[in-house]
């Protein structure tokens, strides 16, 4: 007899088991297009310069030690990962209205967001899109959530945000319910919404008296710009709208297993904000109690030493220039093949991802025939591509679709 008899194994989560996979795939060619991670030409995962040597140097600082730091976190860090989301200039800044707390990567945001909402605020429905990042919907249901819904996101057929469907079904939601939004590079599709199509879901948000959550996990990492990529946001907070942001530096500063994140919080009067932080102190205390140093000074001093941050600069764009080359060499590559079916999407969508429209048992067929290792609703993690297999993937593409 055991406690624990009769546990069901649950299923494996696919993107961690479909990268086993890859790794344990014994044959000469494979491609791994399935994990999130920035890889660079010769498929190897990046340590920013810029973080490197900040690094040493904070390993070399012997004013630094190991005490705990504070419940919400590195003070530096909550207000540098403020500003940079929603720009030192912003009204909500300006006014006293935000604030951060720091938090473990974009995952520990959703969670600490989540559970706050849930238990402090007893809000318990939340729309995500369809699709989604495969975490969104478990994250809210363990922190409390009772309704975990989507709203359409996606149009299969034209393979474009379907702007019209997602409006109605926002609109068909109760009031107080929780909209996460995902503030640039769509994950799965790549798609985000144009500014006139933000313009209007804001407005339904609005009108509709629903919670904004905006979950950023790739700032920078979809135009080169972080401020471009934070429009959405920053528009929202233009039109006075109430939120939490979670945003993550696991892909934008490859801090990856550091778990670097931190909840942007914009309330409409400062007032509030005592009695927030309290609660979420105690949200956090039941969780990690405090969050670890490490990451939060890198990145503390990166975005606060004008010379870093331009040398971070260069990077977030030589990593959105390489992806963005990537789609361009795919593409080329499919259009001289004279696949079947259209393929412009590849180009038109932003950031890590591309979500093909292959279906899953052309994906089977991918891994199985050519080694070429995706997620089975046809997501690919554009970095996995290089110079060296791109046309290669290409080809596998084109004999699967045939
Ligand atoms: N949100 C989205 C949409 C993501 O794609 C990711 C990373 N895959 C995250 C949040 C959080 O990642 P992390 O916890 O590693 O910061």
């Amino acid at each position: 007899m055991s406690f624990f008899d009769g546990i069901p194994v649950a299923p494996p989560i696919e993107v961690f088991h479909k990268n086993k996979l890859y790794l344990e795939e014994t044959a000469p060619v494979k491609v791994n297009l399935t994990i999130g991670a920035y890889r660079t030409e010769e498929g190897q995962p990046w340590v920013l310069p810029v973080v490197h040597e900040t690094e040493v140097e904070i390993a070399n600082d012997t004013s630094l030690n190991h005490e705990y730091l504070p419940v919400l976190g590195h003070e530096g860090f909550r207000k540098a990962a403020t500003e940079l989301v929603l720009g030192e200039d912003s009204p909500a800044i300006k006014e006293g209205r935000s604030f951060g707390v720091q938090c473990l990567s974009g995952t520990g945001a959703l969670r600490a967001g989540a559970e706050f909402l849930a238990h402090v605020c007893n809000m318990k429905t939340v729309y995500v899109s369809n699709p989604t990042w495969g975490n969104h919907k478990l994250v809210f249901k363990k922190a409390g959530f009772t309704a975990v819904n989507d709203y359409t996101f996606w149009d299969y057929d034209n393979k474009r945000v379907h702007i019209e469907k997602l409006l109605a079904d926002l609109e068909g939601a109760p009031e107080k319910s929780v909209i996460i939004l995902h503030g640039c590079a769509h994950n799965p599709t790549g798609m985000d919404p144009t500014q006139d199509q933000w313009k209007q879901i804001c407005e339904v948000i609005k009108k509709k008296n629903l919670f904004t959550f905006f979950d950023i996990a790739y700032q920078g990492f979809a135009s080169g710009d972080p401020a471009a990529d934070a429009w959405a946001i920053r528009y929202f907070v233009e039109q006075g709208m109430e939120m939490v942001v979670s945003q993550s530096f696991a892909k934008n500063f490859g801090l990856y297993n550091e778990r670097v994140g931190n909840l942007t919080v914009v309330v409409n009067n400062p007032a509030v904000i005592a009695g927030f932080q309290s609660q979420m102190s105690l949200v956090i205390r039941a969780n990690w109690s405090n969050p670890p140093a490490h990451g939060a000074r890198i990145v503390h001093k990166v975005l606060t030493t004008p010379a870093r941050r331009e040398q971070w600069n260069q990077s977030i764009q030589a990593m959105s220039s390489r992806i963005k080359q990537m789609r361009a060499a795919l593409l080329n590559k499919l259009t001289e093949l004279q696949t079947p079916g259209t393929w412009g999407h590849i180009t038109q969508q932003i950031g890590m991802f591309s979500y093909t429209g292959l279906t899953t048992a052309q994906v089977d067929h991918l891994i199985s025939t050519h080694k070429v290792f995706l997620l089975s609703d046809g997501r690919i993690n554009i970095c996995g591509l290089n110079t060296k297999n791109v046309d290669y993937v290409a080809k596998a593409i084109d004999e699967t679709v045939r």
